[in-house]
């Protein structure tokens, strides 16, 4: 239960005064639905009304605030006139402009004879001084209100700064007083204010400066986040972790054989993986290990050398895909090697169904199928293993936590092993994943050539046609990559369509097309053909981003590279240079791209390293970015950034371990407190693994 304190903070923005249902949704978009979303939603710029001139010295193309004489209101003699207010102080004389004025609405906030404050951009119109729309209007009671600082915050169209300012200033005010959760001492050696104070303070900067995230106040703040973060994932690997695993301990036999019949050796850091996860298995402990391996590393056969290692001991073993294509994919390169070893492997997709699906759950019940292969499918109601040991998720950055604990139940004590072909950098590794332990694939298998990329502008799109006539003729297969997102989902299936039309009329029924629209049959159809068929040209949105391996294919074309972040690039990369061919990659952009944009580029034509180019994305871009972030599964952060604040992500991984360890449920006084802080962020399902709510 969300302690009571919070309540009032996590009531809907609506509930707020002046806030009516319109209103109420604009802030949603921009801040969230609870009015502590209010909280978190930070300036990013102010205005400074404290430059208080005469009129005679007031600076042009400055904000001020000026004490003025209220002299003669005068009417505009046509609608397309402005509505003038003469003022003046004792220095000189101003107007104030306002055009589509409403007089009885002006004459009330700015009655003649009497002084008011105006502050607003003072401009030069001819020989005289104007103000244009005043910001404000007060009397001179209200002076020293109105020359202040006003902050800034991002806003949406049809919500004013105005209305957001006092929407925030409410909810500011509703902020209940919570005690402190941090450590005293650490607090003190940082130099921070109190959660009630740091949350004042962002809110209420004097100057630029106080905007960097790395004041006191924003660290203090942005520590809190993440320390429910880290907090939160621990708890969650506590909890698997309690759960009595088991002992798994293959006799080699499977893995000999297969090792035997993989026509290369493995590289170093398979090797080390390999072992690694096989200790994992062997302890009484639960595993709970991410394998981290740049696109084409070889991850595959790590993972089914580890599923033998639990078939051995009599067990089974599943491995979950993202994709179907994906899944077949693994289907396809662990089918010989499964039967060189004379294991029984099977295939559960959302596509097999009726009496197809029923033989394949039956297997999986009785025993006889020792290696699953599937989508999320398999962990759907109504599958059943005899005895799942072992779990291999793949690409896992698509699942959530609680669908990973959800393959989990399907055994007991389910040891699992999360691959990620996403080279992540190690500070997001540690936000999404917490304190796992991780085997990483640092070498590339034997033999593979470099990929050369190179970049240019869609204007060159006839030599780059010609070009592809050429490479043709060698015999090399190559993939045409568009982009397709869910914001221009409809234009960019049309795009594709239409360079596919464009392609055929060239090049002939040698051209394929595959996207994520498709059929699964369909698909399947058109990648065969390009694996090993007609197709030499593969006009493709992202489905092949994940997985797909061609080895014939060593040329790729991205149209609208721009609009694809770095890793995903990369990761569309890692499809060629899997042959003996050198390969080549090709990055279209369009004509208008920003410096950001080409600075992007250029990092991918200079490395092929996936976690060079992770961490630089993060750089460039910032987490919230990174790989399209909400799709991946990355947590997002409200005010953690960690393209500065990494340091801060650190301690807080210390700080939840030392936590933990201490008070593993959260019982003693800073426990208590530290559950209120989950829910302030709103980490609530973690608090479901405490042992007593
Ligand atoms: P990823 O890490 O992207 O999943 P895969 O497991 O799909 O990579 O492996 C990519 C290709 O490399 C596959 O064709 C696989 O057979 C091959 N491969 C894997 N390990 C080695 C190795 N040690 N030496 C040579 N080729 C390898
Ligand atoms: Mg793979």
């Amino acid at each position: 239960m969300r302690p009571e304190i919070l309540f009032p903070i996590f009531s809907e923005v609506p509930k707020l005064s002046g806030v009516g249902p319109r209103i109420g949704k604009l802030i949603e978009n921009v801040a969230g639905t609870h009015i502590a979303d209010l909280f978190w939603h930070l300036p990013s710029g102010l205005i400074d009304r404290r430059y208080a001139p005469k009129i005679s010295e007031a600076a042009t193309g400055v904000i001020a605030t000026i004490t003025v004489a209220v002299n003669q209101h005068q009417p505009p003699r046509s609608r397309r006139l402005p509505y003038k207010v003469l003022c003046s102080d004792n220095t000189g004389h101003m107007a104030l402009v306002f055009f589509h004025a409403r007089e009885d609405y002006l004459r009330k906030i700015l009655p003649e004879g009497e002084t008011r404050v105006v502050s607003g951009m003072v401009e030069q119109f001819g020989d005289n001084i104007q103000m244009a729309h005043p910001d404000h209007v007060g009397t001179l009671a209200e002076l020293d209100q109105l020359k202040s600082v006003e902050p800034v915050y991002p806003l949406t169209q049809g919500l004013s700064l105005k209305v957001l300012s006092k929407a925030i200033r409410e909810a500011l005010e509703m902020a209940p007083e919570l005690d402190e959760w941090l450590d005293g001492a650490y607090l003190k050696k940082q130099g921070w204010p109190d959660w009630n104070k740091a949350l004042i303070r962002v809110h209420a900067p004097e100057d630029e400066s106080d905007l960097d995230p790395e004041t006191p106040e924003h660290q203090r703040l942005a520590f809190d986040e993440l320390l429910a973060n880290q907090l939160a994932l621990a708890l969650v690997r506590a909890h698997m972790k309690r759960q009595a695993g088991r002992t798994i301990k293959g006799n080699g036999h499977l893995t000999e054989r297969v090792i035997g019949a993989l026509p290369f050796e493995l590289t170093p850091s398979q090797k080390i993986s390999v072992e690694e996860i096989t200790v994992d298995m062997a302890s009484e402990a639960r595993m709970h290990r991410l394998l981290q391996g740049d696109v084409g590393s070889g991850k595959t056969v790590v993972a089914l050398l580890s599923m033998l290692n639990a078939v051995e001991s009599g067990a089974q073993a599943a491995i979950l895909a993202p994709t179907e294509i994906l899944a077949r994919q693994h289907l396809a390169t662990i089918q010989p090697l499964a039967n060189a070893a004379g294991v029984k492997i099977a295939l559960l997709t959302g596509r097999e169904k009726g009496k197809t699906r029923d033989a394949i759950l039956a297997d999986f019940a009785a025993g006889e199928t020792e290696i699953a292969i599937g989508t999320h499918a398999l962990f759907q109601e109504g599958v059943n293993f005899k005895d799942l040991a072992f779990t291999v998720i793949d690409e896992q950055h698509r699942f959530g936590v609680h669908q990973r604990l959800a393959l989990t139940d399907k055994g007991r004590g389910v040891d699992v092993l999360v691959m990620t072909a996403t080279p992540i950098p190690r500070t997001l590794t540690l936000t999404a994943y917490g304190d796992m332990e991780v085997s990483r694939l640092t070498d590339k298998p034997a033999g593979r050539q470099p990929v050369k990329t190179s970049s240019m502008s869609i204007d060159h799109l006839d030599a780059v046609v010609q070009g592809v006539r050429r490479e043709l003729t060698k015999k090399s297969k190559i993939y045409w990559v568009c982009p397709l997102v869910e914001e221009s989902e409809k234009l960019d299936l049309a795009a594709a369509e239409g360079r596919y039309a464009h392609l055929k009329a060239v090049f002939g029924n040698r051209v394929g097309l595959v996207h994520g629209k498709m059929k699964g049959k369909e698909k399947d159809a058109v990648m065969a053909s390009f694996a090993g068929g007609a197709t030499d040209i593969l006009v493709a949105t992202t489905v092949i981003e994940v997985g797909v391996d061609v080895p014939a294919a060593a040329i790729m074309v991205i149209e609208h590279a721009e609009r694809f972040g770095l890793a995903q690039l990369h990761q569309l990369r890692g499809r060629i240079g899997r042959g003996s061919e050198a390969s080549t990659c090709l990055l279209l952009y369009a004509r208008n791209i920003t410096e950001q944009a080409r600075k992007r580029l250029k990092i991918l034509r200079e490395t092929e390293n996936g976690f060079v180019i992770a961490e630089e994305d993060l750089r460039l871009r910032g987490a919230g970015e990174l790989l399209g972030t909400r799709q991946s599964g990355l947590p997002v952060f409200k005010l953690a950034d960690l393209t500065v604040h990494q340091e801060l992500l650190a301690a807080a991984r210390d700080d939840a371990k030392l936590i933990l360890d201490r008070d593993p449920d959260l019982q003693s006084e800073r426990g208590k407190l530290l559950r209120v802080l989950l829910y302030l962020f709103e980490r609530e399902a973690a608090v479901k693994f405490l042992r007593s709510g």
